[in-house]
């Protein structure tokens, strides 16, 4: 199994999906029977690169889970802020019912310019009310692991703050 390639696995009526390092034209995502499969959990957490040509393959894939299965579940694990920051700029980048359990949120260090990318993990998809409470509260204040000087989130938070808000609805 190399880095760059997805892998996956089903339990069940449950499907894990590890994606790779890049997701691009190529990337083979799986066919699934979506009569049996209930529930898809996306792990971004190798991912560093997505393409035009990975947008397009992804969107239509996703699409068509919901589209195949109207009450399907989708978790998605470790989003990297690449992947944020395409769902701020593509609607419907991540399915309508996708939740998101956890993702990296990126500081950089006004002092000495070090950045990190910090993970926030809600152990759970839950409430859109709750998931904002706990997420402001996991982001609290960092300091620079090199300077101490205490670092800034080097995103707008209201791409963050759309993503919780925009998923979580779809949690009962
Ligand atoms: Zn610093």
């Amino acid at each position: 199994m190399t880095p760059f390639k997805l892998s996956y696995a089903i339990d069940r009526d449950t499907v894990n999906i590890t994606l790779g390092r890049e997701i691009s034209r190529e990337t083979r995502f799986p066919e699934l029977d979506l009569n049996k499969v209930k529930r898809v959990v996306l792990d971004f957490d190798k991912t560093q690169v997505i393409n035009s040509g990975g947008v397009r393959n992804w969107v239509m894939w996703a699409t068509d889970l919901e589209k195949i299965n109207s009450e399907i579940q989708i978790i998605l694990k470790n989003v990297r802020f690449v992947l944020v920051k395409q769902e701020s700029l593509i609607t419907g980048f991540f399915p309508k019912r996708s939740s998101v359990v956890s993702m990296y949120v990126p500081f950089a260090c006004d002092g000495c310019g070090q950045t990190l990318n910090k993970k926030v993990d809600l152990g759970r998809p839950a409430r859109a009310d709750e998931l904002q409470k706990q997420f402001a509260s996991a982001l609290g204040e960092i300091n620079c692991p090199k300077c101490g000087h205490k670092m800034e989130l080097d995103a707008l938070e209201e791409q963050l703050t759309r993503l919780i808000g925009s998923y979580a609805r779809h949690v009962s």
